[in-house]
């Protein structure tokens, strides 16, 4: 009786197998045809796949075409494969910048070179008050810092947020890897301008006069529309009930660009980061559509924009989703699916979440990954990368979400050299097969997946859409 009692037991928390139509779609993921994909995708002629930037549109046309080619539904509506979100893209003037600060008889100037501005509208201030950055209420000042603690997107964000008039800061040493790209929505409140200024002097040594007066010469920017695209398409559930819960597998198709200057290569394919996670969403969904029976789930398939520059296209899907939220069951997100020289050590035949312990989703994928003979790797310090790509912009809105990762630390990583031909293909489709086995276990279980009930999901939990 006992030992029956278990085997039933035991029986409940593995992974129902695969039916052989499963298996063989499954075994239609194939390393050559993600080879095929991600040579035009990572490819020079596609410089970088900037947002925005025509090598990014001619990527999201590549998308949506093999979305078509494996007979997936559009997500979108009018029967298109794109969300559209319409942006003002600004672009500084930089000619006749000017900026001086002034304390007792000394003066310095800054060029427009050794500034990196961010401002959708123009100022003119001669000999303003200044006041160093600090709690409390800003609003209307003109603030001042040094920069060392103030330099991503996300902080800045959170300082234009408390209303100042001017943000100032500085940065002793080089420029900073921060895209001076600018995107808002039309219509948005304008935002505080922000100067970060390079070089000598510091704000310390700046700081330190009392008496110190700002004029500065910001010019008014120039606005453009521009057109940034989600690639999106359907596996309709089979299931006459659960066919209206979603899971969303994802990637991010953007890159960062091109440099804008200096000899030989200039290009950033971003091959492995992260047109391998491209590819992977492309190729698993092409397997998946060709089962002659659908998982119980519908799984919609999505490439973001704009990742690089603050998981851009993810906030705009859950600001305008596609499908319910509060019938969306799970995000899994993948980035840099194709390199196994991972810094932590090679990663063969595995994969990574991550956030593991946020929710039971890694258990599940793991469970099912373990057909395929493909495992689960721990990164040290996993639970830092939740919030560095897409699924954080699910996990915000309260919808369990990961991303896994086979390499988060490689060679080449946001270098010149991330190039196609340096992708592990033959073990990028092993893992993938594991993943879509999990795929196939999420959109086939009778639960939802949880979050767990642990500090660190708090705030996702609260979310609960
Ligand atoms: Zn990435």
């Amino acid at each position: 009786m006992r030992k029956i009692v278990l085997t039933l037991l035991f029986c409940g928390v593995v992974s129902a197998a695969l039916t052989p139509e499963e298996q063989a779609a499954l075994n239609r993921i194939s390393a050559a045809s993600m080879r095929g994909h991600l040579s035009f995708l990572a490819s020079d002629l596609l410089e970088g796949r900037a947002t925005p930037s025509r090598g990014q549109d001619v990527a999201a046309e590549y998308i949506a075409a093999q979305f078509r080619r494996a007979g997936l539904e559009p997500a979108a509506p009018n029967g298109s494969y794109f969300q559209t979100a319409v942006r003002e893209q600004i672009e500084q003037q930089p000619a006749s910048f000017q900026l001086t600060w002034k304390a007792g008889a000394k003066q310095w100037s800054w060029k427009a070179a050794d500034v990196l501005t961010m401002a959708d509208h123009g100022i003119d201030l001669t000999d303003a008050t200044v006041m160093p950055l600090a709690a409390g209420d800003i609003s209307g000042k003109i603030v001042a810092a040094d920069a060392e603690q103030n330099m991503n997107r996300r902080a800045i964000a959170q300082l234009r947020a408390r209303k100042p008039a001017l943000i100032l800061l500085f940065r002793k040493g080089g420029r900073v890897p921060l895209s001076a790209t600018q995107l808002v929505e039309p219509g948005k409140p304008a935002e505080a301008p922000v100067v970060l200024i390079f070089g000598e002097p510091n704000f310390a040594a700046l700081a330190s006069a009392a008496d110190a007066k700002l004029s500065i010469h910001l010019p008014e920017p120039l606005h453009r529309k521009v057109n940034l695209r989600n690639v999106a398409a359907i596996l309709r559930g089979s299931d006459p009930e659960l066919s209206k819960q979603y899971l969303i597998f994802s990637a991010h198709y953007d890159h960062i660009g091109m440099k804008d200057s200096g000899d030989g290569d200039r290009i950033f394919n971003g091959a492995n980061d992260n047109g391998s996670g491209t590819v992977s969403v492309v190729e698993i969904g092409a397997a998946l559509a060709t089962l002659p029976v659908h998982p119980r789930r519908s799984i919609l398939f999505m490439t973001f924009f704009g990742e690089e520059l603050g998981l851009l296209g993810a906030y705009y899907y859950t600001q305008h989703p596609l499908v319910p939220l509060q019938d969306t069951i799970a995000n899994i997100n993948l980035e840099q699916m194709g390199r196994t020289d991972e810094q932590d050590g090679k990663q063969i035949n595995s994969y990574s979440f991550t956030g593991p312990s946020f929710s039971n989703i890694p258990k599940i994928l793991g469970d099912a990954a373990k057909q395929e003979d493909i495992k689960i790797w721990a990164k040290n310090g996993a639970d830092a990368f939740f919030g560095r790509s897409d699924n954080y912009a699910f996990a915000q809105a309260g919808i369990p979400a990961h991303t896994a990762v086979v390499a988060y630390e490689y060679p080449d990583y946001h270098g010149l050299g991330d190039e196609w031909e340096k992708v592990d293909y033959e073990n990028m489709a092993r893992v993938d097969k594991g993943l879509a086995a999990g795929l196939l276990a999420l959109a086939n279980a009778p639960e939802r997946p949880q979050w767990n009930d642990i500090p660190a999901t708090a705030e996702y939990r609260k979310a609960k859409p």
